[in-house]
């Protein structure tokens, strides 16, 4: 039976469908990713799913628990990390731990094996305020406390948004950490780079569902071919794309720009010849893997 099951939630604000009809489940264990950008309906979904919100329609339940009726026995069994800070800014970080326990009835010595790898790295600034801790060492903390009560389930709103690197990178080992003892997370994220990072992951647009798979089956499943081209000046190359006969789609993609073509009529070293007789310099045109990126782009056809 999945953890968290979903079936046709939606949930509107006035005009906007912030969700539509979204409908998954995630299993026992699993490190599942809710990836999309700013606005995609992330938010929301996590909010009716910690028992915050009500859906307009549809059900939701974790451990089999209904999330309007048994709203209360869900809260202590799930951990829940806002995508705002949520902490008590003016206490120190071992009051914060210490209070979170407290909320839930238990001691931060009962459970302390399970935040120890990361409160460790917060020991130096216990007596700090936590509002005058970095954006990571936050993150660290809002975690430990997610966690404190030993919940079940762990479900991050966007842990990682505004984060630095380092951070980024050390918040996603904590959670690999965590999944190897069995907790459920459900994690939403705006970085498609962070997928990879996960066991399935869900890509979100507008509200709605447009895949749900493996990181590695997304990718296997894109359905063209794909090429990086470079040379300059880029912003006319680009244009210049867009208006090949042979180019189904292109976008700028960091240094490069990544397009969609029709393999059967077109080889890399001719798109380089044509580009090469339009006037373009450092021209080079080379078949590539797709990113969960491009698999977004192309599943939302932007
Ligand atoms: P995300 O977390 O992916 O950024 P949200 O769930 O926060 O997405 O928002 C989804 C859509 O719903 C957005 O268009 C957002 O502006 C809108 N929205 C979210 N919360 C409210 C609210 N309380 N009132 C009105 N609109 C809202």
């Amino acid at each position: 039976m999945s953890i968290i099951s979903c079936r046709e939630l939606s949930k509107r604000y006035g005009k906007v469908e912030a969700l539509r009809s979204v409908s998954f489940g995630v299993e026992g264990g699993e490190l599942f990713g809710v990836i999309g950008p700013d606005g995609a309906g992330k938010s929301t979904l996590f909010r009716i799913l910690t028992t915050l919100l009500r859906a307009d329609s549809g059900q939701a339940t974790v451990e089999g628990l209904d999330v309007v009726r048994d709203c209360r026995a869900i809260r202590s069994r799930i951990g829940y990390m806002p995508g705002r800070f949520s902490l008590y800014q003016d206490l120190s970080v071992e009051e914060n731990l210490h209070f979170f326990a407290a909320m839930f009835h238990v001691t931060v010595r009962e459970n302390y094996a399970l935040v120890r790898d990361i409160y460790r790295q917060l020991e130096p600034f216990r007596a700090r305020r936590a509002g005058n801790l970095s954006g990571g060492m936050k993150q660290k903390l809002a975690l430990c406390c997610a966690l404190i009560h030993k919940p079940s389930v762990l479900l991050l709103d966007e842990p990682t948004t505004g984060v630095d690197p380092v951070s980024r990178r050390e918040l996603w080992e904590m959670l690999a950490r965590l999944r190897q003892q069995r907790i459920t997370i459900v994690v939403s994220t705006p970085y498609m780079d962070e997928a990879l990072r996960c066991d399935r992951i869900a890509l979100m647009r507008e509200g709605a569902f447009l895949k749900i798979e493996t990181p590695e089956g997304i990718i296997a499943q894109f359905p063209q071919t794909l090429w990086s081209v470079q040379g300059d000046p880029k912003y006319r190359l680009l244009k210049d794309l867009r208006r090949h006969e042979d180019v189904i789609a292109a976008y700028a993609f960091g240094d490069a720009h990544h397009a969609t073509v029709r393999s059967e009529r077109i080889t890399p070293l001719q798109l380089e010849e044509n580009l090469k007789m339009l006037g373009y310099l450092n021209v080079e045109v080379k078949k590539i893997q797709p990113t969960i990126e491009d698999c977004y782009m192309q599943l939302t056809g932007t």
